[in-house]
């Protein structure tokens, strides 16, 4: 390492910005409500320009809505160093997911600002648009068409999923907002990229763990179920002449949920998204949407466990005489982060002397597609109250957080390298 340990972030400043952008957006029990595009993501993305201006540096914003704050480096010919998360949330979610991550770069920044530390490559903090994929499909949106795994035109084209007939597109919410920006999507490779962020699980605090080393990922599959029966008077249609399209799309449910509990504490399955025509009382529904993943550690049992998916849809055909149609609409995993970013961030937790564990991410995170195009290493910092996350209980310890930071503080400055004054 080039650099000295003693350097740390102010833990103290880093927390009253977490909970100042947290107020936008807060909810009564302490949470946060900031879908991605809505008006509160764009009082918490002004915010972020102001402070990052504040600091000198230079904002751009792209055709989706990542925004770039750079600070400059000694040699502008050299790829910047990125750091960076997202600002949006689930519904109800909390203050820590994907924010935790800006904030720590932020304060990374200040950190350097505040010594007058140069660094060799620019630095660019990043705010990746759409990481929850809770208002607009898919997730990780912003990372994924600046990597190239998503076409620019069809992703801006998107509407809202609550209202797909009257919601408005990617391209219009993010006018709505100011951030539909001119700069160039991707089409430029990072020196390597950075993420903190948060577990969103139990293991670390279990283990007694300060800072996740994240060696990879899980690998995940995600469909679309479609559950097509036929609509009638709830009334005189007789039960054994129905063709159920919800009692269908409840049973693939319960099935989807069996598959996760039969492969091991490795196995995850879920079905947490409905959609449902026509939706009223007094029909019974015709069709059913059912968003659906499966979740494993072992590409073999993932294999498995995508059969049993397709077998579980083609039983609810047969049982309840509906058609169901198994759209596979994302995937990602497994991957395997950059052997020497890992290699760094556990030399950078040591050296610090932090308790370390190594994991495996289970959810996605804007550093999977970065991964596709420059080395990507991730860190993690614990979840408390349990590891519940998506959740307005979210919570993460103000000391967790700057061990977190203070590591990729110091291995951002290993990879952008020092200026010697
Ligand atoms: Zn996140």
């Amino acid at each position: 390492m080039t650099t000295s340990t003693n350097i740390a972030v102010d833990a103290d400043r880093l927390w009253r910005d977490l909970m100042e952008i947290g107020r936008i957006g807060e909810t009564a029990r302490g949470g946060c409500h900031r879908l991605a595009l809505s008006a509160e993501d764009g009082r918490a993305r002004d915010l972020f320009c102001s402070w990052m201006r504040a600091q000198g540096c230079a904002i751009t914003v792209d055709g989706i809505g990542n925004i770039f704050a750079r600070r400059a480096g000694s040699d502008p010919a050299l790829p910047p160093v990125m750091v960076g998360s997202h600002l949006d949330t689930v519904p109800m979610g909390g203050k820590f997911d994907g924010i935790a991550g800006v904030l720590a770069a932020v304060e990374l920044v200040r950190t350097l600002d505040e010594r007058h530390i140069a660094t060799r490559a620019p630095v660019e903090i990043v705010v990746w648009t759409n990481e929850e994929g809770s208002r607009f499909s898919p997730f990780t949106m912003g990372s994924q068409v600046f990597a190239g795994q998503l076409p620019l035109d069809e992703t801006l084209a998107r509407r809202e999923l609550l209202d797909p007939e009257r919601g408005l597109t990617v391209g219009e919410a993010l006018e709505r907002i100011g951030y539909r920006g001119t700069a160039p999507v991707g089409g430029r490779t990072p020196a390597c990229y950075f993420e903190l962020h948060i577990e969103q699980g139990p293991e670390m605090a279990r283990d007694d763990a300060e800072i996740g080393i994240v060696t990879g990922s899980f690998q995940a599959r995600y469909f679309v179920a479609t559950v097509r029966g036929e609509q009638a008077h709830v009334g005189p249609t007789p039960m054994a002449d129905r063709r159920d399209a919800m009692v269908a799309a409840a049973r693939l449910i319960l099935e989807v949920d069996k598959i996760g509990r039969a492969h091991g504490p490795d196995g995850r399955a879920n079905a947490p998204h409905l959609e449902l025509y026509p939706n009223v009382r007094g029909v019974i529904p015709s069709v059913v949407n059912v968003s659906c993943d499966v979740r494993h550690r072992e590409r073999t049992v993932l294999e498995r466990m995508h059969e049993e998916l397709v077998m579980a849809a083609q039983m609810v055909e047969r049982v309840h005489k509906v058609e169901v149609a198994l759209e596979q609409y994302s995937a990602f995993g497994p991957i395997a982060f950059d052997p020497g970013m890992i290699a760094l961030l556990r030399e950078s937790t040591r050296a610090l002397g932090y308790r370390h564990c190594d994991i495996l991410t289970v959810a996605g995170h804007d550093a999977v597609p970065l991964g596709g195009i420059c080395p990507a290493g991730m860190i993690f910092v614990p979840s408390r109250a349990g590891g519940i996350s998506h959740n307005e209980r979210e919570w993460s310890e103000p000391h967790d957080l700057a061990a977190g930071a203070n590591v990729l503080l110091h291995a951002v400055l290993a990879r952008a390298g020092v200026v010697e004054s």
